[in-house]
């Protein structure tokens, strides 16, 4: 038996993940899933954001399986997802995005994997307030060393690139696209204005291409890349990204994709990987059996293909898409209208997807 990690995750994650615990039992994958929290859940359990016990799990089990966890927008604590990662060095964000028939996506044969790097770039969490005497000073330093000057008053960020990590990210894009036999890595970046950590970036991904004779390596500038995205996605393969812009373009392809709902991802370090839809807690939809289990579940399926379970994550997969397929038992996301009086809840979705597994075991 494999034991796994689960974070049950706040607003509607407890729901998304008793969906894909549903469907993985369904499957019969022997599997104990070791529950901890994090975030506002974990504060009420233990007082801690972030407790130990989580992190230790994790690391033990090497697999985890999260919900989304609400972060308090502007002020408040950290994102306790971007802790996670940074915690355990889970470097790599892999997000795919595919065309599913009966979904909402416009694009067919639209099939691309988004490869973020998780680690640096302006979300590591190097920050400064305004008005206080750190970022003050530093303003000062930088306008005594910099022809560019810094207003005073100003709040900073700080991007920071490393050599390292843009080297581990962009031979795990291409390893990846060797191992999943695609054709193409596209390098995404904006280095016609940062020069030092984007050009270094673009810099490192010509350097490693050179070592993948056999996959086109080609470059696109973040801006222009969402304008093609939206009018030729099937142009494009496997995308590699600095942080921010792979946060952002995830999302664009999930819309790509047919929507939040069916947009899964994985967050994988050396050791260990954390497997968990793209979008976040909905509190709005907290608890009313009403959001569409299937980013969860698929994040699930990627996390089976990972735990060698092939087969029964292909099992998994065409469960999913026989549902989507069929139209009727769907959430209210997936349906032409929001008000589509049709729409089915979380529950009765998963239990169509359960059913179509058995039936296929
Ligand atoms: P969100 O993804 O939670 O929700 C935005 C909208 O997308 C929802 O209102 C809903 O209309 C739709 N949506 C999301 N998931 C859906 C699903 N499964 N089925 C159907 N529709 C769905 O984004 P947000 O409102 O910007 O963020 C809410 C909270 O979640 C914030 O605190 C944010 O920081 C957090 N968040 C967490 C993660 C994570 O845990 N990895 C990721 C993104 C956002």
């Amino acid at each position: 038996m494999k034991k796994i990690s689960l974070i049950p995750g706040d607003g509607i994650g407890p729901e998304v993940t008793d969906a894909a615990i549903a469907c993985i039992d369904a499957l019969g994958v022997d599997i104990e899933w070791e529950v901890v929290y994090a975030g506002e859940p974990a504060v009420e359990k233990c007082g801690k954001l972030l407790p130990q016990e989580t992190l230790d799990s994790i690391r033990k089990n090497k697999v985890a399986l999260k919900g989304p966890i609400t972060t308090p927008i502007g002020s408040g604590f950290r994102s306790i997802n971007v802790a996670l990662r940074q915690e355990l060095d889970l470097y790599a964000c892999v997000r795919p995005s595919w065309y599913i028939e009966g979904g909402n996506s416009k694009y067919p044969g639209l099939d691309l994997i988004i490869v973020r790097e998780n680690s640096e770039d302006l979300y590591a969490g190097v920050e400064f307030q305004e008005h206080t005497p750190k970022c003050d000073g530093l303003i000062e330093y930088i306008n005594g060393i910099s022809e560019k000057k810094v207003r005073p008053g100003s709040a900073i960020s700080i991007k920071p690139f490393s050599r390292f990590a843009c080297e581990r990210i962009i031979r795990f894009a291409f390893e990846m696209a060797k191992k999943e036999n695609r054709r193409k890595v596209s390098c995404i970046h904006k280095a016609n204005i940062m020069k030092y950590t984007d050009g270094l970036f673009l810099k490192i991904f010509r350097e490693i291409a050179a070592d993948y004779a056999s996959i086109e390596a080609n470059d696109t500038i973040v801006d222009n890349l969402c304008m093609q995205l939206v009018m030729r996605p099937h142009e494009f393969d496997v995308l590699v990204l600095p942080n921010l812009y792979g946060d952002i373009v995830s999302d664009l392809c999930a819309g790509l994709m047919g929507g939040l709902g069916v947009a899964p991802g994985a967050n994988i370090g050396e050791e260990t990987a954390l497997f968990e839809p793209v979008h976040g807690a909905a509190p709005k939809y907290a608890g009313k059996n009403k959001v569409n289990p299937v980013a969860t579940i698929l994040s699930a399926q990627l996390m089976l293909k990972y735990l060698g379970e092939d087969k029964k994550a292909k099992i998994l997969e065409e469960a999913v898409l026989a549902v989507i397929k069929e139209k009727k038992y769907t959430t209210y996301d997936l349906k032409p209208t929001r008000t589509d009086p049709t729409a089915v809840g979380t529950k009765e979705m998963t239990k169509a997807i359960v059913s179509k597994i058995k039936a296929s075991l």
